[in-house]
């Protein structure tokens, strides 16, 4: 009961600070929540013909994605299909940063409401900076962080290090399980952002889930 009572504060305090960001914030108990949030509050408020994503586990587990598989009338681009080569995906992924709507988690959120994010390729991080109409973010409460230095060593000693496991990637950090600052070509850690703010306000929706989601 405490511990609920310590996250609601915690998640109303974040939306507070990302809505003074001009960023829109929504708050749900649960995955299938804030598909609901998706479905029921944000696509009626805008018109959208496409829509895609960046990777993010978060997200998956929203199951939104499979919302927009199933429904006529809206475009939905496959930016991680298996079935193609890595070629084609690159190109989907391209065309992705031009949909109206665009999926993704964060990899941080600040008590103040910055989203942290760091990318290998740089299409996830694009497409939340510039392109889409839209970009919903769906964010786990385990991403919150106190600030910017917190959410680095976030990224780069918890998420990073995962995620290079997770795709089966070999660089140092898989096996030290905390950043080595590597080198190496597989390198995962290429591209940093800090999204301070939504411009313009109200294009960046963030879903806060009331769980411990995603890496
Ligand atoms: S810089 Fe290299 S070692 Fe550090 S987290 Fe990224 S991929 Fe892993």
């Amino acid at each position: 009961m405490q511990i609920n009572r310590y996250w609601q504060k915690r998640l109303s305090n974040c939306k507070i600070s990302l809505e003074k960001n001009n960023f829109d914030a929504y708050i749900a108990e649960t995955p299938s929540d804030a598909k609901t949030i998706v479905v029921d509050k944000i696509l009626p408020l805008i018109d959208i013909k496409s829509v895609s994503w960046g990777d993010s586990l978060t997200l998956y587990s929203t199951e939104i994605l499979e919302y927009f598989r199933s429904k006529s009338g809206i475009k939905l681009i496959e930016t991680f299909a298996e079935n193609i080569s890595r070629e084609k995906r690159m190109e989907r992924r391209r065309k992705a940063i031009l949909t109206d709507l665009f999926f993704t988690g964060t990899n941080a959120v600040v008590d103040s409401g910055m989203l942290v994010n760091l990318d290998m390729i740089g299409n996830r991080v694009g497409g939340i900076t510039f392109g889409p109409k839209y970009v919903v973010i769906m964010v786990g409460r385990n991403k919150i962080v106190q600030n910017l230095d917190e959410a680095m060593k976030r990224i780069k000693n918890i998420a990073a290090p995962q995620n290079a496991l997770r795709h089966s990637i070999k660089t140092p950090c898989v096996k030290t399980s905390y950043c080595m600052d590597c080198k190496s070509p597989d390198r995962i850690c290429n591209i940093w952002t800090i999204h301070e703010k939504s411009y313009p306000k109200g294009r960046i929706k963030v879903i806060l889930i009331n769980q411990d989601l995603g890496l």
